[in-house]
C-alpha cells in the first residue's frame, strides 16, 4: 500500500518531514515498504524548541535517506528545510525541488545554519557541557554549501513528473517569499488521488490587519485534494485587527525617551528588511525619532538583495515602499552588521539605537549577545514581532521570565517586552476556516500537523463541527494509507 508518515511536525510546530511511500506493488503492506516503492519527503525541516524534539534532530529517519528519491520544499523557514544538509550527508541523492525565491533563500539560511551547528558545537566543546566528546555539529557550513547543488528551481504552477504516476506542482500558499504548498497528484495508486501539503498558510484576507506582510495575502483557493495535510499554527488564535503602525510607534517613542534601545528578534530574510520599511516610514513620517538603526546579520547585505529581487511576489503594499525608499542599503542611519566586529561595536554602543537581529526565536545566532546587553537594564524594548515556540528563550522571555540562560550564564529581564502579534505570517483560526471553505470537495482525509496540541487539537474541532469534515491530528511517527 501508499502511505503518509509523518516525521515530524505533528504534536509540535517544528521538524516538518512527511514521507510519502507510493508503493508499486497492490499486496505490499505497511510494515513492509518494498524498495521498488517511490519514496520523497514533503519538507525536511530541524526540529526547534523543547529538548525532547530537539534531540530527535539526530534519529535516524525509519527509511534509509539513500533510498528516498525526491524532496518537495514549501519554503525556507529551518524548521521546514534546516535537516536537508544532515538528510544529504546521511545519503540523500535525489533533488529538492522549490521555487525560485524558496531555493534563493535557502542559499544563505542553510550555510548560516550550519554556521550555527559548528559554532554551537564549539561552545559545548569548550564548556564540557555535552555528553559527547567531541559534540559534533548536526553538519557544517560546508556541508550545507554542497547540498545546494542538488537544490531544482520550479515555478509556481509548473507541472513536474517525479516517476511513473507521480507529480506534483507548487501554488501560492502567501505565507513568506517563495513559499508554496504542495499538489501532489498519483496515479499510480488504485485510484487517483491527489495530495495538498499546505505548509504555513499565509494571512487570507488582504493587507490592511497584516502590516509587515511582504508577498499578497489570500493562499490559492478553490482546491479539490483527497488528502489534506495542513497547518495549525493558529489553530486555537485570533489575531488582532487594529492598526499595529500607532502602537509600534508609541513603544519605540517611550523607549527611547528613556534612553534606552529596542532589540527586534527577526526571521533574518524578509521579516528584517520589511520592518526595516516600516522604520523608514514612521522616520520620514516623523512618528519616531531618527535614531541608528542596525541589522546585524551576517547575511543582511545578501538578504537584502535576494528580498528585491523577488518583486513579482509582492504585495502592493510592499511595492510601494520600495519604490518610494528604495534599497535600504542606501539610506542614511541604516546599518548592515556583516562581520563579528562590526556586531560587537553595536553592544558597545550606549545610545538609544534599534537592533533587528536573528534568529527570530531567540535560540542562535547574534541575537543572543544583544538579549544579554539589553534584556538587564529597564530602559530597553525587547520587541516580538513573530511566532515563539513553546521551549524557546522567545517564548520563555515573551510569557514572562524573570531570568533567561544564555551561554550558559544567567541573564535577569529587567527590560520591558512587547509583542505585536499583528505580523503574523500565519492565518488564524477564522481565515483557516474561511480558505478550508473555498473548496471545491471535502477531501476523504484531513491531516493536522503544525501545531502545539491544543492548537491543532482547537483546529480540527472547528473543521469537525463547522465543516463536518474528518480530520485527525497527526501523531509522531503515526502511518496513514492513502487510499
Ligand atoms: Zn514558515
Amino acid at each position: 500500500m501508499s502511505y503518509i508518515q509523518f516525521l515530524g511536525a505533528a504534536g509540535t510546530v517544528t521538524g516538518s518531514k512527511h514521507l510519502i511511500d507510493i508503493s508499486t506493488k497492490q499486496q505490499t503492506t505497511a510494515e513492509e515498504s518494498d524498495s521498488s516503492d517511490f519514496q520523497l519527503l514533503v519538507d525536511c525541516g530541524l526540529f526547534q524548541g523543547q529538548k525532547e524534539w530537539r534531540l530527535k534532530n539526530w534519529t535516524e529517519l525509519p527509511v534509509p535517506a539513500r533510498g528516498i528519491q525526491a524532496v518537495i520544499l514549501t519554503h525556507a523557514h529551518l524548521d521546514h528545510c534546516g535537516w536537508i544538509p544532515r538528510l544529504c550527508r546521511e545519503g540523500f541523492k535525489g533533488t529538492i525541488y522549490a521555487t525560485p525565491a524558496t531555493v534563493d533563500l535557502c542559499g544563505i539560511i542553510l550555510p548560516d545554519s550550519g554556521y550555527l551547528q559548528e559554532e554551537d558545537a564549539a561552545f559545548h566543546n569548550k564548556q564540557k557541557s555535552s555528553k559527547h566528546t567531541p559534540a559534533l555539529p548536526l553538519y557544517t557550513m560546508e556541508e550545507a554549501k554542497q547540498c545546494l547543488s542538488q537544490f531544482r528551481a520550479v515555478p509556481f504552477g509548473e507541472s513536474v513528473q517525479l516517476a511513473d504516476g507521480v507529480s506534483f506542482r507548487f501554488v501560492r500558499s502567501a505565507h513568506i517569499l517563495g513559499a508554496a504548498m504542495a499538489e501532489i497528484t498519483l496515479a499510480a495508486t488504485a485510484e487517483r488521488r491527489t495530495l495538498l501539503f499546505t505548509g504555513d498558510i499565509g494571512r487570507v484576507r488582504d493587507s490592511a490587519i497584516a502590516p509587515g506582510k511582504v508577498v499578497h495575502s489570500g493562499p490559492t483557493e478553490g482546491e479539490s485534494p483527497d488528502v489534506l495535510v495542513m497547518e495549525s499554527t493558529y489553530g486555537n488564535r485570533h489575531h488582532p485587527h487594529e492598526d499595529v503602525m500607532p502602537e509600534l510607534a508609541a513603544l519605540i517613542g517611550a523607549a527611547v525617551q528613556r534612553g534606552g534601545s529596542v532589540v527586534v528578534p527577526a526571521f533574518a530574510v524578509e521579516r528584517t528588511q520589511k520592518f526595516l520599511f516600516l522604520l523608514k516610514e514612521l522616520m520620514e513620517k516623523n512618528q519616531i525619532p531618527r535614531i541608528p538603526v542596525y541589522a546585524d546579520s551576517p547575511m543582511g547585505i545578501h538578504a537584502v538583495q535576494i528580498f528585491l529581487k523577488h518583486g513579482e511576489e509582492f504585495s502592493a503594499e510592499t511595492k510601494e515602499l520600495i519604490a518610494r525608499y528604495g534599497s535600504p542599503l542606501t539610506w542614511p542611519g541604516f546599518h548592515f552588521a556583516a562581520t563579528t566586529e562590526e556586531s560587537k561595536s553595536i553592544n558597545e554602543s550606549r545610545f538609544p539605537s534599534i537592533i533587528v537581529s536573528s534568529n527570530g526565536m531567540c535560540m542562535g545566532g547574534r541575537i543572543q549577545h544583544h538579549l544579554i546587553q539589553r534584556l538587564p537594564d529597564p530602559r530597553n524594548l525587547i520587541l516580538f514581532i513573530g511566532y515563539q515556540a513553546v521551549g524557546t528563550r522567545g517564548r520563555q522571555i515573551k510569557e514572562g521570565a524573570h531570568e533567561v540562560k544564555i551561554f550558559g550564564e544567567i541573564v535577569p529581564v529587567r527590560s520591558q517586552v512587547a509583542v505585536l502579534e499583528q505580523f503574523s505570517d500565519h492565518a488564524d483560526v477564522d481565515e483557516l476556516l474561511e480558505w478550508l471553505h473555498t473548496f471545491k470537495k471535502i477531501p476523504l482525509s484531513t491531516h493536522i500537523v503544525h501545531g502545539e496540541p491544543d492548537s491543532a487539537e482547537a483546529l480540527r474541532q472547528a473543521i469537525t463541527s463547522q465543516l463536518h469534515w474528518t480530520v485527525d491530528t497527526a501523531r509522531y511517527m503515526q502511518k496513514d494509507e492513502i487510499q
